[in-house]
């Protein structure tokens, strides 16, 4: 067993040294290259989709695709607190403000809530939803740790109010709907956009870079183009638009390729693990593992432990500490967004889910290359700590 146990680290078990090294060989490192569009017509087929653009970052993709949806100056977007801050961000690079409303038992955006804000605090005006003063564009639907939002409710509230919905899939690559009306259908191919990353730390991963969907493929083109700086005509360098250096390199792309083919294995294994920790947890009085959606089938990519508070009123932040000590790497859920410097003026509507899980959730090692012994190692230690927390 390693005396060290990490969250989450990359596997290059597959081709990826095999391809990364022809990409060099043949000198294509950058832009240009066939791995770029073959990364691109895998990852289409893989999702059941027309067409992909690989960006730079899940961030780009994000940004590319409130560009695309007509996110303008003044605009307000739709979005959980409960996220890491790349999915709001790319609201405040286009001069847009965000509303944070509450997330529900998934983590992820709660339909019911986003409704009755629009309904109740929010004016319609047969065309456009207005809040205050400033147009309602765009949700965004985060689907954390592999979990998928509830996409029925939230696209039914997006098409009565003429909203554009973004799904960040960024953490939910291969998660899908095994039930209803979206069966067989993957995070990220929902709503009108879907953005993916393949930084370090996600199911698979190109160092750093992302994907965008559409379900309209014109918009595909049009974001792909976005990102190649705009260019009209490539000959004369001709611009008719502000564009973004925000295309995938071929070396990326090259290390994506090997990756995606073992995409399957990957979830297999988190799953597989994920099972693993249920059984070993199933009993415990101070934690429990959080499920995931369902009627549908997730990537299981992070895997949440909820602290019992009645029992353990230690800071998240000392666990993780403790832990540790003992080699094992855990994580605090983040931070909510609204409590951020630059957010602590946006709108926060009724939050009391995202504060509850913010002060209760860790995430513990979730490696597709962990093994029984050190699942059981994990397990053994987090039950000790919190019963020692416990008696306190
Ligand atoms: C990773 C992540 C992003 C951003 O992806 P990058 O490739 O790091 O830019 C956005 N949203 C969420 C929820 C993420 O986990």
């Amino acid at each position: 067993m390693n005396s060290f146990i990490p969250l989450s680290i990359p596997n290059f078990e597959g081709n990826e040294r095999k391809y990364v090294y022809d990409a060099v060989d043949k000198g294509w490192v950058s832009t240009g290259g066939s791995y770029v569009s073959k990364f691109e017509k895998n990852l289409a087929s893989y999702l059941n989709v027309e067409d992909v653009a690989v960006c730079q970052s899940g961030t780009s993709a994000i940004h590319l695709s409130l560009i695309e949806a007509g996110v303008i100056p003044g605009d307000t977007v739709l979005v959980s607190p409960l996220t890491f801050i790349a999915a709001v961000n790319p609201v405040k690079y286009q001069h847009a403000f965000p509303v944070f409303i509450d997330c529900d038992d998934s983590f992820c955006l709660d339909p019911i809530k986003l409704r009755k804000f629009c309904e109740e605090e929010c004016d319609w005006d047969g065309k456009v939803l207005h809040y205050q003063k400033s147009a309602v564009k765009a949700i965004i639907v985060v689907h954390i740790f592999g979990n998928m939002a509830d996409m029925e409710s939230i696209m039914d509230t997006a098409v009565r109010f003429n909203l554009k919905v973004i799904e960040d899939a960024t953490e939910a690559l291969g998660t899908f709907y095994t039930e209803g009306k979206y069966k067989g259908k993957f995070a990220g191919t929902i709503g009108n956009f879907g953005a993916f990353s393949f930084n370090g730390n996600k199911i698979i991963t190109t160092g750093g870079g992302g994907a965008v969907t559409s379900l309209t493929s014109s918009s595909v083109a049009h974001m792909r183009f976005l990102s190649t700086q705009a260019k009209t005509d490539p000959v004369n360098y001709t611009h008719d638009e502000v564009g973004y250096n925000y295309r995938m390199t071929n070396l990326q792309a090259a290390l994506g390729v090997a990756q995606l083919e073992n995409l399957p294995e990957f979830i297999r294994r988190k799953q597989f693990n994920y099972d693993k920790y249920a059984s070993l947890l199933a009993n415990s009085n101070y934690c429990q593992l959080m499920p995931f959606r369902s009627g549908t089938c997730s990537n299981k990519w992070f895997y949440s432990l909820l602290i019992n508070r009645s029992k353990i009123k230690t800071p998240i932040s000392k666990i993780i500490e403790q832990l540790k000590t003992s080699g094992i790497e855990t994580r605090a859920i983040w931070g909510l967004i609204n409590e951020q410097k630059p957010y602590q003026n946006e709108k926060t509507y009724l939050l009391e889910k995202a504060p509850y899980y913010a002060s209760r959730i860790i995430n513990i090692p979730c490696s597709t290359q962990i093994t029984f012994e050190e699942i059981e190692y994990v397990v053994s230690s987090i039950e000790k700590l919190l019963g020692d927390f416990a008696d306190e």
